[in-house]
């Protein structure tokens, strides 16, 4: 009997006859236009800079050897998790751009202090595997970034270890010409040469000297650098700590357009985003270089306006984005907003809110103009054990909650099963978290209008918890309303002619709920509380 029940049922599936087995909430396309258009809506792959990147810290990701040291040949195993190429298709999260946490050798796990900026550690692989993993993205459509540290070297590095040497002999015109160095001590330059009267600047610690980045001699190091990662075939650079390249000899801007250019020579397309922890005002400033883009620090984080907005005033959130949207845009015309919740230096979303509200922040993030930047594990909701320390923010990977991995983090005891689910529970729960990322994802790429346009008008409604705005891509516009409201919000669309729905995220949906899809009546907008919804202007 079971068999014969299961063989009526895929038959069902097979004809695309759910309906008629009478099981209305499996209703894909009632007949009222609330069919949610994400899953008909076709996606051309991007071809310029505006992306949806992933932050692999590659340490973390996939073990492929089982030293406990997540690597290189581990990320290409999972690439099909990122993008498997089909961009219409599977179960991918359908990321198309990668960033690298830093990989080049280095004596910490977390290899922000290079010892050598040619080669790969040998805890992650060799450059082969790098070339591979290069190809393999390149296949999919995925662009890859790496993590560029231009603010410091290593204490290892073998220019720094030389500068040590002459500066004993009271050398400073060699290689201590690539160092700040300073004969006084001051905020700065604070870490003193072993053995000698002379301090280097050293703002993170003290295996961390920092570059002096307006000798001749280092810039021409740098471009070495950037030759051939470039000519390897990197797509660009996340370029760590651009706050701390002002120094008493170099103006950052300066530094940055100088870099910009340079990089250009060798890939005209590079794309480069800047950490640049800072004040906004100082973040504007900093897009006088020409850089694409710097992370929106205001935005991002716990305390940011993001999940700050969870629950809050919409219409606030969406004028300061706008705001600083079109500040960065007087600066660098070309300039593309960088998004993101959180990266590994911050506390684990899912140590700070619910299931419901860290879907709501993602709406809020990923339907802002500009690229989008996930961290690992953050569209899975992982949680830290502690917040004690960043290491708790780059522990292993979760792909599957019955077969935990094994990677190990220094100071970090092993994980345990997510909360949520790992990777391989998600995919199979329709509303979980991983699957408002993958639809979020899809939205974007659906709608150019969201990341490429400009905020052109702020919209609201009686209720200030419900608000949004338009984008304009080149004349092409799209509504983008989040309801952060508890309330469910009966709406006119009298902003845009012609509304057409493309998409929605329903923040408050756990599994098999009693859904109550977005509704458009003509000009009236029916949104569920704690909904996000992208409509597209019809000419
Ligand atoms: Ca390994
Ligand atoms: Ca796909």
């Amino acid at each position: 009997m079971k068999r014969i029940l299961s063989f009526l049922l895929a038959i069902c599936l097979i004809t695309g006859l759910l309906a008629a087995c009478g099981d209305k909430k499996n209703t894909e396309k009632p007949a009222d236009g609330s069919a949610d258009p994400v899953e008909t809506l076709k996606i051309e792959p991007s071809t310029d800079k505006y992306r949806n990147y992933y932050q692999v810290w590659i340490g973390a990701f996939c073990d492929s050897n089982g030293d406990g040291i997540g690597d290189l040949p581990g990320v290409i195993s999972k690439l099909d998790y990122i993008n498997d190429g089909d961009p219409n298709g599977g179960d991918d999260l359908g990321a198309d751009g990668i960033w690298l946490s830093p990989m080049m050798p280095s004596k910490s796990y977390h290899k922000y202090n290079v010892r050598d900026y040619f080669d790969i550690d040998p805890d992650f692989g060799t450059l082969e595997d790098f070339d591979k993993l290069l190809e393999e993205a390149h296949k999919r459509g995925v662009k890859v970034i790496i993590d560029l540290v231009l603010n410091h070297s290593g204490d290892d590095h073998e220019f720094f270890l030389k500068a040590c040497d002459e500066l004993s002999e009271g050398k400073e015109d060699g290689y201590a010409r690539y160092y700040n160095i300073s004969k006084t001590s001051d905020n700065t330059y604070n870490r003193p040469v072993m053995g000698t009267d002379y301090y280097y600047e050293g703002p993170f610690s003290t295996d961390m000297p920092d570059w002096n980045l307006s000798y001749e001699g280092t810039r021409e190091y740098f471009e070495k650098i950037t030759k051939f990662w470039l000519e390897k075939g990197v797509d660009g650079f996340r370029l760590d700590a651009v706050k701390y390249f002002a120094d008493k000899n170099t103006d950052a801007v300066e530094f940055l357009g100088w870099f910009y250019k340079m990089a250009q020579k060798y890939n005209p397309d590079v794309y480069m985003v800047g950490e640049d922890w800072d004040e906004a005002g100082n973040v504007y400033e900093m897009y006088k270089s020409g850089i694409d883009s710097l992370f929106n620090f205001k935005f991002g984080d716990t305390a940011g306006e993001f999940v700050s907005s969870c629950h809050g005033m919409i219409g606030d959130m969406a004028k300061k984005l706008q705001k600083y949207d079109n500040h960065i845009k007087e600066n660098n015309a070309n300039a593309i907003n960088a998004n993101f919740l959180t990266n590994h230096d911050m506390v684990r979303l899912a140590n700070m809110l619910d299931e419901d509200d860290n879907k709501m922040a993602a709406a809020l993030y990923m339907l802002a103009p500009g690229n989008a930047f996930t961290y690992y594990g953050e569209e899975i909701g992982i949680e830290a054990a502690s917040t004690s320390s960043d290491a708790y923010y780059r522990t292993a990977m979760i792909w599957d909650n019955d077969d935990l991995p094994k990677i190990t983090v220094p100071g970090v005891p092993s994980v345990d099963a997510n909360a949520l689910g790992g990777v391989k529970q998600q995919l199979g729960q329709k509303h979980s978290l991983l699957n408002a990322y993958r639809k979020l994802i899809k939205i974007r790429q659906q709608n150019p209008e969201i990341a490429r346009g400009n905020i052109a008008e702020l919209v609201s409604f009686d209720d200030k918890k419900c608000a949004g705005y338009i984008t304009d891509y080149n004349g092409s516009r799209v509504l983008i309303i989040h309801n952060a409201s508890d309330a469910a919000q009966e709406l006119t669309i009298d902003m845009i002619s012609n509304p057409e729905l493309r998409g929605w995220l329903n923040a408050d949906l756990a599994e098999t709920p009693n859904e109550e899809p977005v509704k458009l009546d003509g000009t009236t907008l029916s949104v569920p509380a704690r909904t996000s919804v992208v409509l597209k202007e019809n000419k």
